[in-house]
């Protein structure tokens, strides 16, 4: 019996990895097809100044209008556009997108930063610093108001290319931030090598901060080493007001999450950033 049940576990676990597969070899071939068919819609999410208690930035993050799975989220395609190299000409995209968008802003007078994802293969692209420069001088835009997003991890991966493109990056003017710190197995010397601007602290750490006195402590320390450090800093995740003046108390620079907002299409957000932005009185 035990033999048998057994053998069904792995028919079973077949049986899921098979759809898996061929739900990825779809997802791959549909990939192909989006960018031409301008599938392609870039989100934005409200960042939080917590000192003047005003939004001062937004993240782009992609969706995908799949034609028949309906919005897919970049868990669901990214790692695949990773792996079959499509995440070149995606993250190329995305650059313009969020470029364009920042443009316009300025157009407008919106005072805003953006923060673009750069994934690992985009970033040690050799392509991705002209591109870059390309779309600031194209976009007449403001370097430091651009900031690319890299997790510790990817950034780890040539720490010799990363030193020599953080530093093209850094005199350039556009800032660089490092995602979802504190879940690397990096280590804190890339804070003395590479000119970062930027640490964007895990949502894991904040969503415990109510209940486990380790991510408290945690989170305090990355806050004091920021500052010590003369880095800007982001909470993710901010789901709560009780993490919003915990985060305040210890005079964390900005915050990001549910809180405030998801991440909105472009016509949602300049709707939201009217409904939460104070008009001078004058
Ligand atoms: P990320 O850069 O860490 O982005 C933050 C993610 O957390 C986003 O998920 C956002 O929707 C979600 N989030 C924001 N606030 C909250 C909150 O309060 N609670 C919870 N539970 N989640 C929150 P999303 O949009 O699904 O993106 C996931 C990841 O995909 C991103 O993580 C980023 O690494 C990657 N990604 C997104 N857009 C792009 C892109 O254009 N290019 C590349 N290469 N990667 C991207
Ligand atoms: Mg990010
Ligand atoms: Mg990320
Ligand atoms: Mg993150």
């Amino acid at each position: 019996y035990a033999k048998k049940k057994q053998g069904s576990a792995i028919q079973i676990f077949n049986h899921a990895l098979l759809k898996s597969f061929k739900e990825d070899a779809q997802i791959e071939r549909d990939l192909q097809a989006a960018l031409k068919n301008r599938e392609f819609e870039l989100y934005y999410q409200p960042l939080k100044d917590l000192g003047r208690q005003a939004y001062i930035g937004a993240e782009a993050l992609i969706r995908w209008h799949h034609p028949k799975k309906g919005v897919l989220y970049p868990g669901a395609f990214i790692d695949i556009a990773e792996q079959t190299g499509m995440i070149a000409a995606i993250g190329e995209w995305v650059l313009e997108a969020a470029c364009r968008q920042l443009n316009l802003w300025q157009h407008h007078n919106i005072n805003l930063s953006m923060h673009v994802n750069v994934s690992a293969r985009q970033f040690f692209s050799t392509q991705l610093y002209d591109q870059v420069w390309q779309l600031v001088t194209r976009y007449r835009i403001r370097p430091n108001t651009l900031i690319l997003e890299i997790t510790e991890t990817e950034l780890m991966e040539d720490v010799v290319y990363a030193t020599h493109l953080c530093k093209e990056l850094a005199e350039l003017g556009v800032g660089l931030a490092i995602d979802d710190f504190g879940t690397g197995y990096s280590s804190m010397r890339y804070l003395k090598q590479f000119p970062i601007s930027k640490l964007k602290i895990d949502r894991s750490f904040i969503s415990d901060l109510s209940v486990s006195r380790e991510s408290r402590e945690i989170v305090s320390a990355i806050i004091a080493m920021a500052k010590a450090l003369n880095l800007s800093l982001t909470a993710e995740g901010v789901e709560t007001a009780e993490q919003e003046s915990f985060l305040s108390a210890l005079s964390c620079h900005q915050a990001q999450g549910f809180l405030y907002s998801p991440a909105l299409r472009e016509a949602e957000f300049s709707q939201f950033l009217r409904a939460n932005t104070e008009t001078p009185l004058h």
